[in-house]
């Protein structure tokens, strides 16, 4: 098999570049005929030499993945779903805005970690993507839309990896890709405008500042440990005060200097003045220490399996308030493209469970969550 040139950020092309024989410059012009150009036939890319042109023929490839379906809302939001092969299929989205385009990655097919709220994690966990798996959505998107949009110039600006599964457990596939993104000689994005958004996977946070640091979004949900256990496993073995104290720690090598926070607004479960209050104490106790943040309310985009409801407008409102006359900046997230079900958490794809993980949750999901019976104030 032929290696595909989508599984390397600069480095590692240089690297098999060195072991056709070839300098490593000539890297740097492959690479930039393959991101900055879109180009997949290596007799297109006119200044390479004939004789790496056909090394290049024998010993390699640049694959998009297989486009299963798209849609279009009418936001003009994009969703793909691209197959990746045994049945498995992940999800890509793209949101136009005034001042910017933002890609939402996938990195892995399905998610392991199995919040309660989240369609991606009730499907289970099937594996984890490819470097050239996760830029090959990239890739695609950015020259797609270029010819769709009859654009020369860059059409993304802006990469989330907010699609399906948890980046930082996909960690040694993550980071090349992150760099193939950040590299002038491939997309040129800021570091600034490329966010990875955890569950709080803490060590992988820490190797993420030393070894790429981007900006951090980090899926809060809760203010105690109590009610994050129950909806976000993984707290049960990074807990808050640990997940916060790291954010911290990022902030030191961060490009911004804040942390995003996000939360996904359940009706009766996360949603009232009161937990409002916990996070706004919980969040003081870091801010002692150095932590910055900002909040992201997301409203929750439900789904039928999860027997949750989304909270309605007035109370996230209330909810903002308080956080906002603590002296957090707090936005609610519009919701882009829920006539094509491409919101946030309402990316399922197609997965199959190789892992047995949506039983295990299924099983812990028999455990009611604790409803709240505190009072509306
Ligand atoms: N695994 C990573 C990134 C993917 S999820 C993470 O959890 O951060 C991207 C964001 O969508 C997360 O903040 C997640 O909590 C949120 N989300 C998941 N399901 C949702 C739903 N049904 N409605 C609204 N937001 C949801
Ligand atoms: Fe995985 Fe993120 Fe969904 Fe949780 S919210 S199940 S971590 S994709």
């Amino acid at each position: 098999m032929t290696a595909n040139l989508l599984d390397f950020d600069l480095e590692g092309l240089a690297v098999f570049c060195e072991g056709l024989g070839e300098k490593r410059f000539r890297a740097t012009q492959l690479f930039r005929w393959i991101h900055q150009r879109g180009m997949a036939n290596f007799d297109d890319m006119s200044d390479l030499a004939k004789t790496m042109r056909e090394k290049l023929k024998v010993h390699a490839h640049v694959a998009a993945l297989p486009i299963l379906s798209q849609q279009i809302s009418k936001d003009g939001t994009i969703k793909w779903l691209f197959d990746v092969g045994a049945g498995d299929a992940v999800e890509t989205v793209f949101i136009p805005e005034d001042d910017r385009g933002t890609l939402c990655v996938s990195s892995q097919a399905g998610c392991a970690v199995g919040c309660r709220f989240c369609s991606t994690g009730h499907q289970g966990f099937s594996r984890n993507l490819s470097t050239a798996e996760i830029l090959a959505q990239l890739w695609f998107a950015e020259h797609f839309l270029r010819q769709h949009l009859v654009q020369t110039e860059r059409v993304i600006s802006n990469v989330v990896m907010m699609g399906m599964g948890e980046p930082l457990q996909n960690y040694s596939a993550l980071v090349p890709s992150l760099r193939a993104m950040l590299d002038d000689h491939g997309y040129g994005l800021s570091r600034r405008r490329v966010t990875v958004s955890t569950s709080g996977v803490v060590p992988m946070m820490t190797r993420l500042s030393q070894d790429c640091p981007v900006a951090l979004a980090v899926s809060l949900h809760a203010p105690t440990d109590a009610l994050r256990d129950n909806l976000v496993p993984l707290n049960r073995k990074y807990p808050l005060d640990e997940l916060l104290g790291e954010c911290t720690l990022y902030l030191n090598k961060a490009p911004r200097d804040f942390i995003t926070f996000e939360y996904c607004m359940l009706k009766d479960v996360n949603d009232q003045v009161s937990h409002a209050q916990e996070l706004v104490t919980l969040v003081r106790k870091h801010a002692a220490q150095g932590l910055r943040c900002k909040f992201n309310l997301i409203p929750f985009n439900p789904f039928k399996e999860s027997g949750l409801l989304r909270s309605d407008d007035a109370t996230v409102e209330k909810f903002a308030s308080v956080l906002i006359q603590a002296g957090f900046v707090t936005t609610i997230r519009k919701t882009r493209g829920d006539d094509i079900d491409a919101a946030c958490g309402q990316l399922a794809g197609d997965v199959k469970d190789r892992t047995g993980v949506a039983d295990r949750i299924a099983q812990q999901r028999a455990v009611p969550i604790q409803w709240v019976d505190r009072k509306l104030s």
